[in-house]
């Protein structure tokens, strides 16, 4: 009997058409017809859209998309996608907005659309001199970065500044050429990489030291998108949950630790803004979590205090990257349809309704954590993934998740037990 796994080694895998790459992993795995037929429903993602977008394509994983209400930011009633596989995320945005919405809501800014590239110079041996020479071409930069992208100086973006340091690393001293580049409307990852590796060689050049990487980096804190909210005492019951809140505030702030966590909580309204509108969430994380970090220790990304009056105002400052064009945003027809429900004209608008909602996302957690504690409101919402891992299906489904919620043990044992009492009856 041959007992030797199947080998993972399939050449030319991305050569094949989807229909022929789903039958060599089910062969691989051993996946049953309907398992087949499950990754061949791509829902409405075409095939043919999803295919060109990543390599080895096999099927979609579909997350649900949501819809968070009760939001006035900057004078102007939103409805908001959130993509999330996370029970009482979309909840959390909507009850923070409705707690401010009567005050006014959230007001917003942005501090440009600048995204910066790096170009690594290594091998000189007068690192300060080498700084100097190519700062002094500036006007070459500037032509040579904007001729890379016409379309975008021709949307007023393009080159903007040049900024050049020495750092001290374990492999010796190195000169590190920052690019600054508005790119308007897009991301701009790809618009600024092209740049920096049609700049690098000349750099090479003026210096007489070796080029390496030439890539942007995700800490865009020239794209700091920005959010502030005052949620009235009464709005939210009074000074003692304000006070709490604050202290739970403090707590994030001294406390990597607690910043984690607190940030993961900004960061689940923030990445299924992001990834509903088809943006990179990857490069939003990287981005916020290392700003996050710029003092020289990991600390909370917003910030929360008490107005004259005794009201709790928060705000929040954080990179955000994201773009209308460019990457999945134009190509996902789910990403073209959020930005349509979104109604924003540019990137910066998006990028400030996202902020907002990583700040409503903020006042929700502090809130149910520094009163109720979290896994009341997000337990009873989580009953229902609990019954339907308990084989709940249909209209079994609210009836499990309610008594779940009711005998307050929103448990897979509890839900098969209360699933077995409802069949058999
Ligand atoms: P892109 O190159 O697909 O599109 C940007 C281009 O579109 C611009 O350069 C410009 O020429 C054109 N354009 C048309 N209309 C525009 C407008 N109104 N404003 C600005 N430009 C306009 O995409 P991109 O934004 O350069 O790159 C984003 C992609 O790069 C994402 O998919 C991201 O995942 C990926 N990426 C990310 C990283 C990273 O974050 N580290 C690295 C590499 C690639």
């Amino acid at each position: 009997m041959n007992t030797a796994s199947p080998s993972s080694r399939i050449g030319g895998f991305h050569k094949l058409g989807v229909a022929e790459r789903i039958e060599r992993v089910a062969r691989f795995a051993g996946l049953a017809v309907d398992d087949q037929v499950h990754l061949s429903d791509t829902g409405n993602l075409p095939v043919e859209t999803a295919d060109h977008m990543i390599e080895n394509f096999v099927g979609t994983m579909n997350i649900p998309m949501g819809v968070a209400t009760n939001l006035r930011i900057d004078g102007r009633d939103r409805l908001v996608p959130m993509a999330t596989e996370e029970s009482s995320v979309v909840a959390a945005v909507c009850n923070a907005a409705r707690q401010s919405y009567d005050a006014g809501g959230f007001i917003t800014s942005m501090s440009g659309t600048r995204m910066i590239a790096q170009v690594q110079l290594t091998g000189v041996s007068d690192p300060q001199h080498a700084r100097i020479r190519i700062l002094e071409r500036l006007e070459d930069i500037r032509a040579m970065c904007d001729a890379c992208d016409p379309v975008l100086v021709k949307l007023g973006g393009g080159f903007r500044d040049l900024e050049v340091r020495v750092i001290d690393t374990r492999g010796g001293a190195m000169v590190i050429t920052h690019i600054i580049v508005d790119t308007r409307d897009a991301m701009g990852a790809n618009a600024v990489n092209t740049m920096a590796e049609k700049l690098a060689p000349h750099i090479a050049q003026w210096t007489s030291g070796r080029t390496n990487l030439r890539i942007l980096s995700n800490l865009a804190d020239q794209r700091l998108a920005r959010a502030r909210c005052v949620w009235p005492l009464d709005a939210i019951g009074g000074a003692e949950v304000r006070d709490a809140m604050l202290s739970a505030y403090h707590f994030a702030d001294a406390d990597p630790y607690r910043a984690a966590t607190h940030n993961k909580g900004i960061m689940n309204g923030v990445s299924a803004v992001v990834l509903a509108t088809g943006n990179d969430t990857r490069a939003v994380e990287a981005g916020a979590h290392a700003y996050a970090a710029r003092g020289g220790r990991y600390a909370s990304l917003t910030t929360w205090e008490a107005t004259a009056s005794g009201d709790l105002a928060g705000a929040i400052e954080l990179p955000m990257a994201v773009g209308l064009v460019g990457g999945a945003t134009k190509v996902h027809p789910t990403a073209r349809l959020a930005l349509k429900i979104l109604g924003v004209a540019s990137a910066e608008e998006l990028a400030r309704i996202i902020a907002a909602v990583g700040l409503a996302q903020n006042f929700s957690a502090l809130k149910a954590l520094a009163t109720t504690g979290i896994q009341k409101g997000h337990m009873a919402l989580h009953a229902q993934n609990v019954a339907m891992m308990a084989g709940a299906l249909g209209e079994e489904i609210d009836h499990v998740a309610q008594a779940l919620v009711a005998q307050g043990a929103v448990r897979i044992d509890v839900a098969e037990v209360e699933l077995g009492r409802l069949r058999g009856r």
